[in-house]
């Protein structure tokens, strides 16, 4: 097993990173070997009615990384290339992700490969229904906790909080976080993705004494982390002049609005062919100069043949690991960029989803201005204490966010010991 993840290169790149970081923490050799290998690896095969009258059977995964600080934390990806080492690296990082920003979770990440965009809502629905009581026994509240990710929505966690509650008989809507707010989600989830994104980049702006009003930004991707990263950097007065997805990529030098932005993309199902835009091209446009550059699409996307070309100030990782480690150590030895890695960046997300789960267990719902002030706060925190860890330990900000992530874990497995 341990082969086979790492012969998949998006593991590779996440145990080596873990690598790095166990070497600068001197972990010991007992605690380094338990902090790296996933807990679980749970593969599931998945009959579904297609509407054609055929059956489909889709593979689905969830790895549970650790359990040592609490439940796993962590999204459900719907995307074709969708895989477990994929789906191991993405458990990983949540691990290190929530342990950064002091959450009491272990890291979870599941994925069903597919492509949601030739699925119907219908066979969707059968779909992730079919999931969610496949993975029942080994989810819940206390257990593991499942949330959107990319290719799902609010949408799909209402169908496995369904399918969960009527097998327990009882509404259980802890059981998921990123859900409708009708059951008993978060004011402020849905964007809290990408708000926290922008207001990182804010802060990362003030520490370069740089304006914030007027900054230049480039957004790669335009889902629910990119579109509502472009929302709120438009809201501070941020210059958004290109946004790229599947469909292509656009500028404008005046900036792009969000919210019609999004209603062009919800008619034509891409940012291309946006009127108040001019097409580019899309690998081209992560070259373009700008204040800060923000990869809000998929994994490995900054590699050695991009990272010494960027014109980027602020290097926001919307994404889950967008930079590949010959990349980092570039941007490392330029020393020009001003690097918000992915597990502090996009913890907005699970953070929020955290505050969802402690106000369904309370069974009490805050306003959407506690809970992003809330969140601010939290990032805010973990912001400075990441710049007071590089400054005193001389290191950049991914090796300083992973050593503080896996440092924290790495102490819960030693004082807990190992059984027998
Ligand atoms: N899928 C998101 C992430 O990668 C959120 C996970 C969650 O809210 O549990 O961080």
């Amino acid at each position: 097993m341990k082969e086979q993840l790492l012969s998949d290169p998006v593991f590779g790149m996440a145990a080596g990173q873990f690598d790095r970081v166990a070497d600068f923490l001197n972990l010991n050799q007992s605690v380094r070997e338990r902090c790296k290998w996933p807990k679980r690896i749970l593969t599931f095969s998945l009959p579904v009615h297609m509407d054609d009258g055929r059956t489909e059977v889709f593979f689905g995964y969830r790895v549970q990384h650790h359990l040592s600080r609490g439940p796993v934390k962590g999204g459900l990806r719907f995307h074709p290339k969708v895989n477990v080492g994929e789906v191991a690296a993405l458990a990983m990082w949540m691990n290190w992700k929530c342990s950064l920003m002091g959450l009491p979770y272990g890291g979870g990440k599941g994925g069903i490969t597919c492509d949601p965009r030739d699925l119907s809502m219908t066979e969707q629905e059968r779909l992730t229904r079919r999931f969610a009581q496949e993975i029942s026994p080994f989810i819940g509240p206390e257990i593991d906790v499942m949330a959107p990710d990319v290719g799902t929505n609010s949408q799909h966690m209402a169908w496995i909080l369904d399918t969960y509650s009527t097998r327990e008989g009882r509404f259980v809507p802890e059981v998921v976080t990123g859900k409708p707010v009708e059951l008993q989600g978060s004011e402020g989830r849905t964007q809290a993705t990408g708000h926290g994104v922008a207001f990182l980049a804010t802060r990362a702006l003030n520490k370069l004494d740089l304006p914030v009003a007027g900054a230049t930004a480039i957004v790669q991707g335009f889902g629910n982390v990119g579109s509502y990263a472009v929302e709120t950097m438009n809201a501070y007065g941020m210059k958004v002049q290109g946004v790229s997805d599947v469909s292509g990529a656009i500028w404008n030098d005046k900036g792009l609005d969000a919210f019609k932005l999004r209603e062009h993309v919800a008619q034509t199902g891409g940012v291309a062919g946006f009127p108040d835009s001019e097409p580019i091209d899309p690998d081209e446009m992560l070259l373009r100069e700008c204040d800060v550059l923000v990869p809000a699409a998929l994994e490995r996307v900054i590699t050695e043949k991009n990272a010494a070309k960027l014109r980027c100030k602020i290097l926001a990782e919307a994404a889950n690991g967008p930079t590949t480690q010959p990349a980092d150590a570039i941007i490392e030895e330029r020393g020009d960029i001003f690097l918000l890695p992915d597990i502090l960046c996009n913890a907005g997300g699970v953070t929020v989803s955290y505050f969802e789960w402690v106000q369904n267990l309370q069974r009490f719902s805050w306003s959407k201005v506690e809970v992003l002030t809330k969140l601010e706060t939290k990032l805010n925190q973990a912001f400075e204490n990441l710049l007071h860890f590089c400054e005193q330990n001389k290191c950049g900000t991914r090796l300083g966010a992973l050593a503080i992530g896996v440092d924290n874990v790495a102490r819960v497995k030693q004082t807990r010991g190992l059984f027998p």
